[in-house]
């Protein structure tokens, strides 16, 4: 990348709060790059299907509801260039946004970078991602077609991505730690009428085996402390999220979990430096109230860009 010119905005992540922030400081003219790692469109291109945003009463395909936000703020001048952030720096009033195509300088950013699937952390986990370990059933279901397989986790994320598996899988074993699910009644209620969809309640997955791909899971059930194995083709990890800020410590205030701590207004103790979406404390983690906060802190680029003029 050639010297970069100084951007009155340069957002961290394309999912809906960093699409969302594009849009607005677009539409009020500052000049604005968004650089994205992975997909545009962040956790939600891979939702199947949306159906709590409001706007569109029948649901919408995550990956086309990703895609429009993107329009809508390219057509109004948004920027976006595929990168990976790796620090921020202040340099005078600017800020020097450090990424794998090179510096970035602006006078203003909001950190939008969402978070990353946590792991289960156990053996064998990592040895057969990819070989049947997922953390992303609407990418990977199909390649299940009439197998067993497992979704691990009780939140709204793995019962969405069980009813989803259910569609191709023979049968799929949900494995929840509690005798209790985390997720929201009308996703519970679909989860027991699916008759494909087996829960097997306060058990833990202790290690992930197989040969060249995953054969079975060594699972402990919690309460009783009896082990036992079960045969399945693919593991889906649906356990949560951890927020991707490893490149932020030191330069931002974090809480114990590494969430960006901000006011109301998406600002941050460093002036000029907002942040939206998952990655920021308390966030109630939703599409919607992510764009709720790109928003917010695009309102709060504007103010501060108009007052340190
Ligand atoms: P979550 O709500 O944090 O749930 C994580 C689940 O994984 C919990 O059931 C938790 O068990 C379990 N868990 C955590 N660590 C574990 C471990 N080490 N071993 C075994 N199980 C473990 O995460 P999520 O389901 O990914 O949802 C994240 C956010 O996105 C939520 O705010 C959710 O509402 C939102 N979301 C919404 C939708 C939707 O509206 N359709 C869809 C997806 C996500 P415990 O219950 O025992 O803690």
């Amino acid at each position: 990348m050639t010297q970069s010119p100084v951007y009155d905005v340069v957002i961290i992540g394309g999912g809906p709060a960093g699409l969302t922030a594009g849009l607005y400081a677009s539409r009020g003219r500052f000049s604005t790059l968004l650089i994205e790692r992975g997909l545009f469109g962040g956790q939600i291109a891979t939702t199947e299907h949306v159906e709590n945003y409001p706007g569109f009463p029948n649901g919408i395909s995550g990956m086309e509801l990703g895609q429009f936000m993107m329009e809508q703020a390219e057509k109004f001048g948004l920027k976006t260039i595929s990168a990976e952030a790796s620090g921020i720096e202040l340099q005078g009033g600017l800020k020097i946004v450090k990424t794998s195509e090179g510096d970035l300088v602006a006078r203003t950013v909001i950190v939008a970078g969402g978070s990353q699937r946590q792991k289960m952390a156990v053996p064998g986990e990592e040895e057969f991602t990819g070989k049947g370990v997922s953390y992303c059933a609407t990418c990977d279901a199909a390649f299940f077609q009439d197998q067993a397989v497992a979704v691990v986790g009780g939140g709204d994320s793995a019962i969405s991505e069980a009813l989803h598996l259910a569609k191709f899988a023979s049968k799929v074993t949900l494995i929840h730690r509690r005798d209790e699910l985390r997720a929201t009644g009308i996703l519970q209620e679909r989860a027991f009428a699916e008759p494909r969809i087996q829960l097997l309640w306060d058990t833990t997955v202790e290690s992930v085996e197989g040969k060249k791909f995953v054969e079975k899971l060594r699972v402990n059930n919690v309460k009783t402390g009896t082990k036992s194995a079960i045969e399945v083709s693919g593991v889906f990890v649906s356990i949560g999220f951890r927020p991707d800020t490893d490149y932020l410590r030191g330069i931002l205030p974090l809480d114990s979990a590494g969430h960006i701590i901000t006011n109301e207004r998406m600002e941050t103790d460093i002036p000029g430096i907002m942040a939206a979406g998952d990655i920021r404390h308390n966030s109630a983690k939703q599409a919607i109230t992510a764009a709720g906060d790109g928003a917010t802190a695009a309102l709060s680029v504007e103010r501060f860009l108009t007052e340190s003029r």
